[in-house]
């Protein structure tokens, strides 16, 4: 497995829209953050003879793992020895907040061997924020970015929302023209999903005002020199993720840490860590496994999975997997919709176009 990916479950509180396995610092006084580091350092040690000897891309996601010191993943992680893993070209991303954000920390990390950062910052209007539960302000944003690239990071991306209740597109605007004051070279741009539960929902945009939005960031960003290449993302040339391009292309991956998943693509193997701090720490310090369960990929979910990961991104699918009648004749209708077009490069492909990806789900039922 040539990419890592490890869940640090803390953060500071929980937002309000979040489904991440993660806990806030309410629940954290009732955890050990020192119990986590040595329950990852056992699962680290039982699971290091799945890696690759060269890995690469290894993601510190959560959670919010810039709330742990970097000493501590360091010792937790030990047992995978990354230093004789990691490669000049390896990728090492790491999720961080604004408020979690400290110019000598981000020195650490680096030393580490952290060299892409991936920013939460959602919103740049305080009343956004604070509606969504995030904990920083909107002027910890621009001070926070200013440490990340004074501790020398050159690859830094940071995370959207779009669908925020009574945003508008002048919102967005203003917050891209801030965000994009900084060299970033990577932007995520996700839609704003709530359950039916939060008081929130009720107040979401519709699904017109919601395409209309993401059309236009996909405008504003395409403008100032990203490639739309995935459904919530765009690069800079040579910049996209590529931690995130390995899962979309199906590529295998151990997973590390609470609620961490993992993939062997030769096997179609795919299993799922406990989301519970207490019990995963608790079966390792028996030395027990934390899988929570594992399944073997089908033949329909192998066919499903295909075109869900195709259709995602920019290189989209070959026209000869349109195997049957009823797929040809539905693609000609997204075609004449302006849904799908030809790949601009590749004839003998075709990818979804902006407004495709906007609407991806419904696409994806109908081909796979
Ligand atoms: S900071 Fe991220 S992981 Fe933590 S609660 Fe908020 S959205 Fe979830």
């Amino acid at each position: 497995m040539q990419s890592l990916y490890v869940h640090f479950p803390f953060c500071e509180s929980k937002c309000h829209y979040c489904d991440f396995y993660s806990l806030g610092r309410e629940k954290t006084r009732e955890t050990d953050p020192q119990r986590f580091e040595l329950a990852l350092k056992k699962e680290a040690g039982q699971k290091a003879h799945l890696l690759s000897d060269q890995l690469d891309t290894i993601f510190f996601g959560g959670g919010t793992p810039s709330m742990t010191p970097p000493d501590s993943m360091r010792r937790a992680l030990e047992p995978l020895e990354l230093s004789q893993r990691i490669t000049p070209n390896t990728e090492w991303t790491m999720e961080a907040n604004p408020s979690s954000i400290e110019l000598e920390a981000m020195r650490e990390y680096r030393s580490l061997g952290v060299n892409r950062i991936s920013m939460g910052v959602q919103a740049m209007r305080s009343d956004f924020l604070k509606a969504l539960g995030r904990v920083h302000s909107r002027e910890a944003v621009p001070k926070a970015l200013e440490a990340v690239f004074q501790a020398g990071f050159e690859n830094v991306s940071v995370d959207l929302l779009c669908g925020v209740p009574e945003q508008t597109e002048n919102d967005l605007k203003e917050a891209l023209e801030i965000l994009t004051q900084f060299p970033i070279t990577h932007l995520s741009c996700y839609l704003l999903t709530l359950p039916k539960q939060n008081p929130m929902s009720k107040l979401l945009p519709d699904e017109e005002t919601q395409l209309q939005h993401l059309l236009w960031v996909h405008e504003w960003m395409t403008s100032h020199g990203f490639d739309h290449y995935e459904i919530s993302n765009f690069a800079k040339p040579g910049k996209k993720a590529r931690h995130n391009l390995n899962y979309w292309q199906g590529h295998s991956y151990l997973g590390l840490g609470p609620s961490a998943h993992s993939y062997d693509a030769r096997n179609s193997l795919r299993w799922k860590n406990i989301s519970s701090l207490h019990r995963y720490s608790a079966l390792l310090e028996k030395n027990e496994s934390v899988m929570e369960n594992e399944e073997v990929l089908g033949d329909a979910e192998k066919q499903l999975e295909k075109w869900m990961l195709a259709l995602r991104l920019d290189t989209g699918f070959p026209t000869n997997w349109l195997e049957t009648q009823l797929q040809q004749k539905r693609v000609e209708i997204f075609e004449n919709e302006g849904l799908i077009e030809k790949h601009p490069t590749d004839p003998t492909r075709k990818r979804l176009t902006a407004r495709g990806f906007a609407l991806s789900d419904q696409i994806i039922r109908a081909l796979a």
